[in-house]
């Protein structure tokens, strides 16, 4: 917890981490504090987010007609750089579970297994869209989530934080995969960044890694979400990432998607996929096998599997 950056602590932080920062003009008073009643902060931590789009710097200034801008606070473009969209309340992360925000807060890790939105995300988070389609096949330049790592590890710095304040928006809300490089990964090259003086020599990242979804977890998710109360939500990040691939390969109407429980209609989905993989009986009845999980990241782009 803690007071948010003013403007110029979080451009110098920024830039003393080594970044060259745009600034779009009206940067520094465009926020949602006053349109909503609700001051920005005190802050918890930094979300990781992709557009789903390209050329989106001025959407997320101005944001869309059901949702009113700024849609975040920094735009990083593929290759346009970073830019300061908006400073206070952004409409970026919605409605989130306590329960992760509150590891957030303690820096706990991994994050626990969230099963609600129940608490305002916009109110304590710092967001950072990135220009990607998050299909799973737009690469994200090196130069690109090096700049990402940099601008979370600022924030993290400039506040004491460590790396575990960092969050993946599919790791808070249900619904959602962005963004869509895994944030394991994120995290370790934040801790490295950290582990560092700041502003040394850039040594671009390698490109991200795909997101890993756990065979145990998202079984035991599989097993328990469909008998437990409408909703239930065991594995939500593994859940949101498999029903965006079974939609992908138009296995699972969108409507069933994005509640980040592995209910009766996925359980359904699912087993169409396996039947389509050539099982039957036992093999298909719609539990995730090694197998088949494996072939749904691969034919959707959107996941590789860990055990
Ligand atoms: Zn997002």
């Amino acid at each position: 917890m803690a007071t948010p950056l003013t403007a110029d602590q979080l451009l110098a932080a920024l830039k003393a981490e080594g970044l060259t920062v745009h600034e779009h003009t009206g940067w520094r008073t465009h926020n949602r504090d006053t349109a909503t009643g609700k001051t920005f902060g005190p802050v918890h931590g930094v979300l990781i987010h992709h557009t789903a789009g390209h050329g989106d710097k001025e959407l997320c200034y101005n944001g869309r007609p059901d949702l009113p801008g700024p849609l975040c606070h920094s735009w990083l473009g593929k290759t346009a750089g970073l830019w300061m969209i908006g400073h206070g309340r952004a409409n970026h992360a919605g409605l989130v579970d306590l329960d992760v925000l509150n590891a957030l807060i303690a820096e706990k890790s991994p994050l626990p297994h969230d099963d609600q939105a129940n608490a305002d995300g916009n109110d304590s988070l710092y967001g950072l869209e990135i220009e990607n389609l998050g299909d799973g096949h737009d690469p994200y330049p090196a130069s690109q989530y090096h700049q990402a790592v940099l601008w979370a590890a600022a924030i993290c710095r400039k506040h004491g934080w460590s790396e575990r304040s960092v969050a993946g928006h599919r790791e808070v809300q249900p619904g959602k995969i962005d963004p869509s490089f895994d944030m394991d990964d994120f995290r370790a090259d934040v801790k490295a960044e950290l582990a560092k003086k700041p502003g040394g020599t850039v040594t671009p990242k390698p490109t991200p890694s795909t997101p890993r979804v756990d065979l145990s977890r998202l079984i035991t998710a599989a097993k328990t979400d469909p008998a437990a109360r409408q909703g239930h939500v065991t594995y939500m990040a593994g859940t949101n990432l498999v029903e965006a691939a079974l939609v992908k390969l138009g296995y699972l109407g969108k409507t069933y998607a994005g509640d980040g429980s592995f209910g009766s209609t996925t359980v359904t989905a699912y087993s169409k996929w396996q039947r389509h993989l050539g099982y039957s009986g036992k093999d298909a009845d719609g539990i995730p096998g090694k197998a088949s999980l494996t072939q749904l990241g691969k034919s959707s782009g959107l996941f590789t599997v860990v055990a």
